[in-house]
């Protein structure tokens, strides 16, 4: 086979970079252990590369990708914060690589970061207690919905119902109903915000929650908050707040004081974790304090003597993750949030709502709803969400979300990231621009100018191919 060092093809054109073991490799016998012979092998091939080989591999794949390092990456709700290399460097200190078995005596470091961390972000959100222990924003919403069906058990209360918008992401409904919720989903008002009248019709004895996004995933503040919360409290429901876009409200407001009783952070989106490849995230979860009782174990603390313990909550719903959550994400949010300080993240979200707001100017795309916070959703028109996405790759820029939230017809869900300047801002404002006013021929082939073409989405969706053997044996 010919393979194309500089357009990473192969000789049939099909996108391609040898494994390692493909490049070069040896047979290196395996010694005997303590599993059964039929589960082991008696040799195996590995990969024999020199280091400069290894890097350059590497670095092919990271250049097949686009990410954060490539250009802007405004992908609406799920905030492509830049991340800044020192977190990694703090992440990467050999005392914060702790087993976490080890005895809470050696590892009180670490503990006191924790409670440092979850006491950052409760007074972030404006809640009482933070636990760190969720992986994930959807793994928070799970662990928050888990608690809130704690607390009706707890007051002999069986609730069988969560209200959610129909502006809201999957996860809000995925996780309503992976708790055996039924869901109600409430219809937005015409201004794409929470109508007072259509929840009241919504809630009674059976509501547990209202799972519930702000700014909403139309970038649109809810202003009606405090009635909406006093409208669930009402009913004997809990509020719950989908921490997603808390990039728009860093320290200009919290859940807490807005009436929500549980919320979850990503970490990866608000905080500066890094963010996709499948790699961990976390999702920790905050609640007001008649909530604290039902956090996850364990759950770390400051006791009299001053010294750092991991207790369970009296009535705890048990554990969501294994250990502490993903500790090295706590450590990289804690530096971030130490590092900015109160008035840095007010400055980072100031800063969020001023870049949306001016991209928004600068583009010739119909943006149905506003005013909009920290990203906006754009209409593609007559074109479509996907193909004119697919295109945005062809100028050098990710495209935003598409697709959603359905009230806005072939939706383009736009976040530009607070730490882009103006000169970045243009030249995504003029991507958009360059793409609208081409036709839907053109779209359709796009992108002519990446690694990967027009990808056919829905059959890779139905149809994966996950194993790098399915595609050795010819597996369709
Ligand atoms: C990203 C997102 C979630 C889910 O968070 P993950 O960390 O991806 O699991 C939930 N709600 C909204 C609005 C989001 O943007």
């Amino acid at each position: 086979m010919i393979y194309d060092q500089a357009s990473y093809r192969d000789d049939s054109d099909e996108l391609y970079e040898p494994l390692l073991v493909e490049k070069a490799s040896k047979e290196v016998a395996v010694e005997d252990g303590p599993l059964p012979d039929d589960l082991t092998r008696d040799t195996l091939e590995m990969p024999e590369l020199s280091e400069p080989e290894l890097a350059r591999h590497y670095t092919r794949l990271s250049q097949m990708n686009y990410g954060v390092e490539n250009g802007p990456f405004p992908l609406g709700s799920c905030t492509m914060k830049y991340n800044p290399k020192y977190i990694d460097q703090v992440a990467g200190l050999d005392d914060a690589a702790v087993h976490p078995d080890r005895s809470e005596g050696s590892v009180q470091g670490v503990l006191d970061v924790m409670a440092t961390v979850q006491d950052y972000l409760a007074s972030i959100g404006g809640m009482d207690e933070v636990t760190l222990q969720p992986p994930a924003g959807a793994a928070g919403e799970f662990t928050g919905i888990a608690i809130a069906r704690a607390y009706h058990r707890a007051n002999d209360d069986e609730r069988s119902e969560v209200i959610i918008p129909d502006s809201a992401h999957g996860t809000n409904f995925a996780t309503a109903a992976m708790a055996g919720f039924d869901v109600v989903e409430l219809p937005s008002g015409e201004d794409g915000r929470v109508h007072l009248e259509a929840l009241e019709e919504a809630v009674c004895d059976d509501t547990a929650a209202l799972m519930l996004t702000n700014p909403n995933t139309l970038g649109l503040f809810e202003r009606d908050i405090e009635q909406i919360a006093d409208v669930v409290h009402d009913a004997g429901g809990l509020v719950y707040y989908d921490g997603a876009n808390l990039n728009a409200l860093l320290g200009q407001a919290r859940p807490g004081d807005m009436g929500f009783d549980i919320m979850h952070f990503n970490l990866h989106k608000t905080f500066a974790v890094p963010h996709g490849g499948g790699g961990p995230g976390a999702g920790p979860v905050g609640v007001v304090e008649d909530l604290a009782e039902f956090l996850p174990d364990p759950h770390a603390r400051e006791t009299d003597d001053g010294d750092y313990e991991l207790y369970e909550p009296a009535q705890s719903i048990g554990k969501v993750h294994g250990y502490h959550g993903n500790w090295l994400n706590s450590l990289r949010g804690f530096a971030y949030i130490a590092r900015l300080g109160g008035d840095g993240l007010a400055d980072t979200s100031e800063k969020a709502v001023l870049n949306a707001n001016y991209l928004a100017t600068q583009v010739d795309l119909e943006i149905p709803y506003g005013p909009f916070h920290h990203e906006f959703v754009a209409s593609a028109g007559d074109l479509d969400a996907a193909d004119f996405a697919k295109r945005m790759l062809d100028y050098g820029v990710h495209p935003p979300t598409t697709k959603w939230p359905e009230l806005v017809p072939e939706a383009l869900m736009t976040e530009p990231t607070e730490t882009e300047s103006i000169e970045t801002l243009d030249a995504l404002a003029t991507a958009f621009d360059n793409v609208l006013a081409e036709d839907e021929a053109t779209l359709a082939s796009a992108p002519n100018r990446t690694t990967a073409g027009h990808i056919d989405q829905a059959s890779a969706a139905r149809n994966p191919r996950l194993s790098w053997h399915a595609l050795e044996d010819g597996e369709e």
